[in-house]
């Protein structure tokens, strides 16, 4: 069988040693001019929807998307990675293939909207990027986001709790509960 046209993500298995030796902690950003707006029903339903997809055993995965205008990165619609390829249920299953990566671009394109921000699960209160994530590429412009939601997305959702990192000149840059507060928005107007 060709395995280049398969929508697998490929996801290696890694063992609980290598995670761990992966975790090291991010600084936080001097500081962060612009703002990351998620409408509260589209920050609903995509927690909603990891939750279910991760079922307190495996990461999962999504992808937000909208536009970004001055400062201000919004959140209009959400693509899950289990409904962009095929993951096979394995515990890392976060990655995208290329082919799924194009075909997302390209009907981001269509529609006229780009990526946002990355949100995933992980399985517990380690809300870093692992070595992992960072190499998961799905957007390097500057200003992109990305998002960690602990123990498998399981309620209660706390932004303060969550890893909120960001893309700089120097990397991903993890913020602040002070920063979160000032520069996430979860925004009550209809999405
Ligand atoms: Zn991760």
């Amino acid at each position: 069988m060709d395995e280049i046209d398969q929508p697998d993500c490929g996801v290696s298995e890694f063992s609980q040693e290598t995670l761990a030796s992966a975790r090291k902690r991010i600084q936080p950003p001097a500081s962060v001019d612009t703002t990351l707006v998620i409408p509260a029903k589209l920050f609903h339903e995509t927690l909603t929807e990891l939750r279910r997809r991760s079922d307190g055993r495996r990461e999962s995965a999504a992808v937000l998307c909208g536009r970004v205008s001055d400062l201000r990165w919004s959140a209009e619609i959400v693509r899950f990675h289990h409904h962009l390829c095929v993951d096979h249920g394995r515990l890392l299953s976060i990655n995208l293939t290329e082919a799924a990566k194009y075909r997302l671009y390209d009907e981001l394109n269509r529609m006229g909207l780009r990526m946002v921000a990355a949100i995933h699960t992980h399985p517990e209160d380690w809300v870093d990027l692992s070595w992992i994530d960072e190499r998961n590429q799905l957007c390097s412009r500057l200003g992109f986001w990305s998002m960690v939601v602990p123990w498998y997305g399981h309620e209660p959702w706390r932004l303060h709790e969550m890893g909120i990192h960001i893309r700089t000149t120097q990397g991903w840059a993890r913020l602040t509960p002070e920063q979160t507060t000032k520069n996430v928005l979860i925004s009550e107007a209809k999405c």
